[in-house]
């Protein structure tokens, strides 16, 4: 298991909600229709997370990174 951080750029975020599509168990709207951090997941913000993530949480965590139209999202391994 890898473990990540993720972050998301909430004024960057367009809210395609493409990265909920791709990753669900990570990725869903806050309120105003931005992509936000599930609770599981959230550490210092709604926008901010750490995965343990197996192979399919990897995959999409990774697609999730590389489709978002703005670079909102930023992947970080830590392990
Ligand atoms: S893919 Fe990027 S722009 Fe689209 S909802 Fe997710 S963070 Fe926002």
């Amino acid at each position: 298991m890898a473990k990540y951080r993720v972050t998301i750029d909430k004024d960057a975020c367009i809210g395609d909600g493409i990265c909920i599509s791709i990753c669900p168990e990570v990725f869903e709207f806050d309120d105003e229709g931005k992509a936000r951090v599930t609770e599981k997941y959230r550490t210092a913000s709604n926008y901010e997370g750490e995965v343990e993530a197996n192979e399919e949480l990897e995959n999409c965590l990774t697609q999730a990174e590389s489709m978002c139209p703005t670079q909102a999202i930023k992947l970080f391994k830590l392990e």
